[in-house]
């Protein structure tokens, strides 16, 4: 094994006298102008590490998820719904939250650092009065983890105020900012999302519509927004369609969210999706829409099916999450099967999938590993000394069913290999496993993924640069296989109408980026 592959995946410690602009990114990120270790040699509490935003914790080896929108029209408790609706939406985003809403003449914002229960009590609640709302969840793709990146983004300018909620990631949000910047902007985040602000407010477009096309015509990447004026909603999707979002109706009002979990929740009926390149308009003459921006293809993020989207939403005009992951189980099953005693799935992600695994394989399914659900994400442990437990924090292995068993274990994706291989380890030792067979639902993730997930460099992606048997070899699997590409595109609506990136998988970008993000492609810092 090549002498980086080790040094690469036996620390968690990254050489901080680097200077290169992804370690720098990095450093911001936990609001030091700082290296990750103190004089001491001992890594920041608060630091992001290589590992994402939760330092010494191993048990988030995974790509992270983007931000959630909701917005609604015409609802007396435009803020209550919105809650509700960002709420379902937890799931993709955990920093923060905010929901500003408008009376039609006014409009108010509350916004935290936390989890949307925890923020808006009733209290806070109240200070949102009026019939119209907009709410986001945010996890950062894109500028650091403080309130300040929190949206929407309240702002006013020459036309009024507005307010807005991106998710997804603009690619070329560092130029535009400079040309802004030079032209006088002021920049109160380092949010990506904040480039379309002064992007609309400097537009000369003739009217407030005509801005937002005119600015968003020069904003390349993946955005679902929602936009607030004080007696209007807008939402618009990029013409290549990269993160869902739907239409809904509840009592009379409209209803926005990133995915159709959200509408459940507040007993709202699916319309259809926003398209890709459209803007939806929506106050007191109705719902108009507006084929706003053009592209050529489509690029719905694949990925959405396989990890970051709730099972029970429907995307990508009505398919099913939950069918689609069980699918992805039974093709698994068919490519890759072997001879074993037990199917057990690396709970939650991993659970529809091995349900499919074990319907196609007729072998049993069971829950051989607990998951913790209070550990909590931002639990950070305490000292680098018990940095081995971060795995058994999460999940425990139920020796009484495993033990003596030959395991087909299911997740859904493998980044770092690093959680993998402790997974393999707790059932052997802890749950005494006779072997362990790992069955990953999705292919090998080699691309870092510019379109609004949080993923690693690609260095730090263990299958960019190693077989599936090395991988294999370094998790201690008895055996390893994940599922084909070709297999996953055949399982989703692939019509000429529903084309989907999956860049991190085979390197197709369907969305150029200017070189600064070319660093995070690269293998090593230099
Ligand atoms: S690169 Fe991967 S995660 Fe990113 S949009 Fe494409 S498929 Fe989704």
């Amino acid at each position: 094994m090549p002498q980086y592959f080790m040094v690469q995946l036996s620390s968690s410690i990254y050489n901080c006298s680097s200077t290169s602009t992804v370690h720098k990114k990095r450093e911001n990120k936990c609001g030091r102008a700082k290296p990750h270790f103190t004089k001491t040699g001992k890594q920041h509490s608060r630091c992001i590490s290589p590992y994402g935003l939760y330092p010494h914790n191993l048990t988030n080896d995974k790509f992270r998820e983007e931000c959630g929108v909701f917005g609604i029209f015409g609802h007396p408790e435009a803020a209550n719904m919105t809650y509700l609706g960002l709420h379902a939406l937890q799931h993709r985003g955990q920093e923060g939250a905010g929901i500003c809403s408008s009376d039609g003449r006014q409009m108010f914002i509350e916004k935290s650092m936390g989890l949307v229960a925890d923020i808006f009590t009733e209290k806070r609640l109240k200070k949102l009065p009026g019939y119209i709302a907009i709410g986001h969840n945010r996890y950062s793709t894109a500028g650091s983890s403080s309130l300040k990146n929190v949206q929407p983004i309240l702002a006013n300018f020459s036309l009024g105020s507005l307010a807005i909620a991106h998710n997804g990631n603009i690619v070329n949000a560092g130029d535009l900012r400079e040309s802004l910047e030079d032209e006088g902007a002021i920049f109160q985040s380092t949010s990506d999302s904040e480039v379309m602000v002064h992007l609309i407010a400097h537009s000369k477009g003739e009217n407030f519509h005509d801005r937002v096309i005119q600015a968003l015509k020069e904003v390349n990447g993946a955005f679902s927004l929602v936009i607030l004026r004080e007696n209007e909603l807008l939402a618009v999707r990029d013409p290549y369609g990269v993160r869902p979002l739907c239409i809904g109706q509840v009592d009379g009002a409209f209803v926005i969210a990133s995915e159709t979990c959200a509408l459940d929740l507040i007993d709202a009926q699916y319309i259809r999706d926003v398209e890709p390149g459209e803007m939806v308009i929506v106050n007191e003459k109705g719902l108009t829409s507006y084929r706003a921006l053009v592209s050529e293809k489509k690029a719905f993020c694949i990925f959405e099916f396989i990890y970051f989207a709730r099972p029970d939403s429907y995307i990508f005009g009505g398919q099913n999450v939950n069918e689609i992951r069980k699918s992805l189980g039974r093709l698994l099953a068919q490519e890759s099967g072997v001879e074993a005693d037990l199917i057990v799935p690396v709970p939650d992600s991993g659970v529809p999938a091995a349900l499919g695994y074990s319907d196609e394989s007729g072998l049993p399914f069971d829950f051989g590993l607990i998951r913790n659900h209070y550990v909590g994400r931002t639990f950070i442990e305490p000292k680098q000394s018990i940095r081995h437990f971060g795995v058994k924090l999460k999940l425990n292995p139920v020796k009484k069913l495993i033990e003596g068993k030959r395991l087909v274990v299911i997740d859904d994706s493998i980044v770092r290999g690093t959680t993998s291989k402790k997974i393999v380890k707790m059932l052997r030792e802890t749950g005494g496993a006779k072997e362990v067979h790992m069955r990953i639902s999705s292919p090998p993730t080699v691309m870092p993924c510019f379109y609004g997930i949080d993923t690693p460099t690609r260095q730090e992606l263990i299958a960019s640069s190693h077989s599936v048997d090395e991988i294999r070899k370094y998790i201690t699997a008895d055996s390893l296989a994940y599922l084909s590409i070709e297999g996953l595109r055949s399982l989703v609506k692939n019509a000429d109408d529903y084309d989907y990136c999956s860049a991190c998988f085979d390197n197709e970008y369907p969305i150029s980026f200017p070189g600064e993000h070319l660093e995070q492609m690269e293998f090593f810092f230099t």
